[in-house]
């Protein structure tokens, strides 16, 4: 008898229909001598839904309350799925995070799981039941309502897993696994059996949606076994590994895009010491964060020039506090760009094979696409490029490295 978590998104739980499919499989699994626990998701849409309506009351509306209102969308799903199961013979019991003490700090919108009381739980499992925890939410500790941020439900299994010490735990969504990128950009995208958990966490932080960046992370401190897999279909879908030997001998595990990249540049800045300091001290101060930064060499009149991006949605702030520094540092003029995009080749093999990054920049510069940025690390090469790229750069690197279908068959 294994305990496995199930965690099913959006679109697998989207109408009534699709909660009762969801039903059938968690019955097949409990039928077949397995403990379940289920964590769902809203239904597809729905969150966003939820937004919509604050936003038409607030433009900023109060973090503490979009969580309270947030946290309904997974409290109808839940009911929704144990009805069906009890449908259907399966005798199941649905959990708010509070009810399960799913204790997060009180970072409202973006709040970590601290802990989980799993002895609810534990107990339903023991007397026969499915057990239903809605995902994305947790409790504080003055017991307001939180939730994980968007996508946060497969953090939410991922950290039930963990406190179970469950056997496996599966991500059920809607494509069969994780693909060498998005296949809704490139179709030929391929299907990995496998992929090192270093791997998919940097796709995870580069910008790959398939799992919550912090559910993989979880599942990297309490090596939890993690599989990625079809609420639609059958199949094993991709398991994320801990060894690194057992992946492929790819040079290249993915790539990985984000359309959430913010550029801003600061011409004519004294090139001296203290001056990234000046520039960047007060952005980390407002908690926007940082990614790429380049400074460039100072020509004759030793002035420089000086760019980062941040996340999209920090942009207006951060172009607000550069404004009021560089207006300190006397610097000549400000700019911002929003059209751009980051996208990164990521893979363990990088490490023992050069030449990547040049493979990299001729495939890019063969299509005319000029890389604005760069940034490396051991396992993955980032550029940034004008959005209208996007598409043709990830197709153009899937084939210059061999990740299509038909090129690894
Ligand atoms: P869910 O609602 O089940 O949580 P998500 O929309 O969050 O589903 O994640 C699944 C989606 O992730 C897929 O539909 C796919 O478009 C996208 N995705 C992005 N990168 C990848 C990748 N490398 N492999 C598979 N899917 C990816
Ligand atoms: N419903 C939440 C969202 O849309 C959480 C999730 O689906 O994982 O972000
Ligand atoms: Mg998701």
């Amino acid at each position: 008898m294994a305990l496995i978590v199930q965690k099913y998104g959006g679109t697998s739980v989207g109408s009534a229909e699709r909660i009762l499919a969801v039903a059938e499989r968690v019955k097949r699994w409990r039928d077949q001598g397995n403990q379940v626990v289920v964590v769902l998701s809203a239904m597809s849409g729905e969150t966003d839904r939820l937004i919509g309506l604050a936003r038409q009351i607030q433009e900023r509306p109060e973090p503490r309350e979009l969580d309270v209102l947030m946290s309904t969308g997974e409290q109808v799903t839940i009911a929704l799925l144990s009805m069906a199961l009890s449908a259907q013979g399966c005798p199941a019991r649905s959990y708010t995070g509070a009810q399960v003490h799913i204790l997060t700090d009180s970072a409202h919108n973006k709040a970590r799981i601290r802990d989980i009381d799993a002895a609810r739980v534990k107990a339903d499992l023991d007397a026969g039941h499915v057990v239903v925890v809605a995902g994305f939410q947790g409790i504080d500790e003055l017991g307001d309502i939180t939730t994980l941020g968007r996508g946060g439900s497969d953090t939410s299994a991922v950290a039930i897993a963990a406190a179970l010490k469950a056997d496996e735990c599966q991500i059920y969504t809607d494509v069969d696994g994780v693909y060498t990128t998005d296949p809704r950009v490139e179709p030929k995208a391929r299907k990995l059996e496998r992929i090192t958990f270093e791997e998919m966490l940097e796709m995870a932080s580069l910008g790959s949606k398939v799992l919550q960046i912090r559910s993989v992370e979880f599942a990297g401190k309490y090596k939890v076994p993690l599989r990625v897999l079809s609420s639609f279909g059958e199949g094993e879908g991709t398991l994320i590994t801990f060894e690194e030997d057992a992946v492929e001998n790819a040079k290249i595990a993915g790539i990985a895009f984000s359309r959430d990249e913010a550029k801003l540049t600061v011409l004519g800045v004294p090139d001296q010491p203290g001056v990234a300091h000046q520039i960047l001290g007060p952005i980390a101060a407002a908690n926007i964060e940082v990614d790429m930064i380049i400074q460039n060499i100072a020509a004759q009149e030793a002035l420089t020039d000086f760019t980062f991006t941040v996340h999209r949605n920090d942009y207006a702030r951060a172009m607000e506090i550069l404004e009021a520094s560089a207006k300190q540092l006397g610097a000549r003029q400000v700019l911002g760009d929003l059209q751009i995009v980051k996208i990164s080749l990521v893979g363990v093999g990088m490490r023992s094979h050069a030449g990547i990054a040049s493979r990299m920049f001729s495939a890019l510069a063969q299509e005319g696409i000029n890389i604005r940025m760069i940034s490396t690390s051991e396992i993955k090469i980032s550029v940034v490029v004008d959005e209208k790229y996007l598409e043709l750069g990830v197709r153009t690197l899937h084939e210059a490295f061999g990740l299509d279908q038909a090129s690894a068959a």
